[in-house]
């Protein structure tokens, strides 16, 4: 009860804050975007998203703790996306927030102003959302794509993974979930895995983002495989937009990228 007290006047003062954590492409050696994930600051120190999402969903307030955040990324980032056409911002909706019938609209109202294209966000979502009500899931899913938005499926590998919501959903990247990751080189069944993942990628004609990436086995063994998209901490862990775009660190992870 405390705890969700704290969390509604912590939403109604706007205390939550934005952290960024980039996503390379070892291939065009860039930093093609940033996924958005969000940190609740308080004075016990900072609260994880995985312990505040959740309770946030089941109170109602993750639209109105999205909808802050998206206006934070704008207020931050409009000047950087604008020029850097290419580059994206990731932003992770919940299944609930996706089933609410205004989504499009309320997000392209928050956008609008700002000037910036639906194209410079990806949309992450989970499988979760296309099991529990997939006629209204496909509709919403749609529409989304129709206003410009890009969507990523997060956590592939995690859930059902079913083959057919693969098929028959507009999603225009998989994100390979890092549980995945962190066994390459100790569990072959997860490796295989992995592999079979990106062959269906590639047949789809649609790409991955290997996710959790620490190491430079593990580099090696996804690029390899014809991975060539990684978010993780080997590259960076998620920061705050001065620490990654105005502090210069972006400039010099590109830099880093390019030596390699
Ligand atoms: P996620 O979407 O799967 O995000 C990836 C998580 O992995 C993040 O945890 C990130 O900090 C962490 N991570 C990134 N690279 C590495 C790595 O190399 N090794 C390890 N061990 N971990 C890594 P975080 O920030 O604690 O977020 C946890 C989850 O909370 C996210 O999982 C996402 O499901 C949720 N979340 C975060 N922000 C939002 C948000 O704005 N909206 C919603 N609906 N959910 C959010
Ligand atoms: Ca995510
Ligand atoms: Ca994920």
């Amino acid at each position: 009860m405390t705890f969700e007290a704290q969390l509604k006047s912590a939403v109604q003062s706007n205390d939550l804050i934005n952290h960024y954590q980039p996503i390379i492409n070892t291939k065009d050696k860039s930093v093609c975007g940033v996924e958005l994930l969000l940190r609740w600051p308080t004075e016990n120190g900072m609260i994880s998203p995985g312990v505040f999402i959740p309770i946030a969903e089941e109170i109602a307030l993750i639209i109105q703790i999205t909808e802050q955040a998206l206006i934070r990324v704008l207020n931050e980032f409009s000047d950087f996306l604008k020029s850097n056409p290419q580059f994206y911002i990731s932003i992770n909706l919940s299944a609930i927030h996706i089933l609410r019938s205004d989504l499009t609209s309320c997000l392209i109202e928050i956008i609008n102003p700002f000037d910036i294209s639906p194209r410079q966000f990806r949309l992450e979502i989970t499988e979760s959302i296309l099991m529990d009500d997939k006629d209204r899931a496909l509709e919403q899913l749609n529409s989304l794509k129709k206003a410009g938005f890009r969507l990523f499926l997060d956590d592939f590998g995690t859930g059902f993974s079913s083959l057919t919501y693969l098929s028959q959903f507009p999603i225009d990247v998989i994100k390979i979930d890092q549980s995945f990751v962190r066994d390459i080189g100790s569990n072959k069944v997860n490796e295989s895995i992995i592999k079979t993942i990106l062959t269906l990628a590639k047949n789809l004609e649609i790409y991955c983002v290997a996710e959790g990436v620490e190491t430079r086995e593990q580099i090696h063994f996804l690029t390899k495989q014809g991975c060539t998209n990684f978010q993780g901490y080997y590259f960076d862990k998620p920061m705050s937009y001065p620490d990654l775009i105005e502090s210069g660190r972006i400039q010099k992870l590109i830099d880093e990228i390019r030596k390699t």
